[in-house]
C-alpha cells in the first residue's frame, strides 16, 4: 500500500467566458454558458443585504464569508437620475444618468437610454430593465470592444 497524494476535493472554478467577441466594461457583468450577460451580485447569507462586488465581509452585519454569488433579474426602478449636459471630450450629451433600484436588493448607476431627454417625462419610480449594449469607440488591448449595461424603460426592454 503506498501513500497516494491528496487531491483537490473540489474542481477548479471553471474558466470564466464573457459574451464572444466582447470584454465586460464592468467586473460585475458576467455571461451565463449560453453567452447571455447579466448582473452577477453579491447576497449576504445571513442578513439578505445585497451587494455588486464580492466582499471578505458584510458591511451590514459584519459576517464573514456569508457573500454568495447570484444572477440579478435586472429588473428594478429609477430611484434618482440627473440629466448630464457636460461630460469628457467624445462622449455625447445630453444624457440621462440614473441611479436605479433593483428587486433584487442591488443599486446601480448608469446611463437610462430610451426616454426623452427631458426631466418632465422621466417619472421617480419608473420601472426599468437593464439592458446591454457596447461601449462606443472603446475597445481593450485585444481589440475587443466593451460591453457594458444600461438601464431602458420595462416597457420598451426586449423581453
Ligand atoms: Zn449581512
Amino acid at each position: 500500500m503506498t501513500a497516494t497524494a491528496a487531491k483537490a476535493t473540489t474542481a477548479p472554478a471553471a474558466e470564466t467566458t464573457f459574451v464572444p467577441g466582447y470584454a465586460p466594461g464592468v467586473p460585475f457583468l458576467k455571461a451565463d454558458a449560453h453567452g447571455q450577460p447579466y448582473i452577477e451580485g453579491h447576497r449576504c447569507g445571513a442578513c439578505g443585504a445585497a451587494y455588486t462586488l464580492p466582499r471578505l465581509a458584510c458591511p451590514r452585519c459584519f459576517s464573514r464569508d456569508a457573500l454568495v454569488p447570484f444572477r440579478s433579474s435586472g429588473r428594478g426602478h429609477v430611484h434618482t437620475y440627473t440629466v448630464v449636459h457636460r461630460s469628457y471630450p467624445g462622449i455625447k450629451v445630453p444624457f440621462v444618468s440614473a441611479i436605479v433600484d433593483l428587486d433584487d436588493g442591488l443599486v446601480l448607476k448608469g446611463n437610462l437610454t430610451g426616454v426623452p431627454i427631458d426631466p418632465t417625462q422621466i417619472p421617480f419610480g419608473l420601472p426599468i430593465r437593464v439592458v446591454f449594449d457596447e461601449v462606443p469607440g472603446q475597445k481593450d488591448a485585444q481589440g475587443l470592444p466593451y460591453l457594458t449595461y444600461f438601464f431602458a424603460p420595462e416597457k420598451d426592454a426586449a423581453a
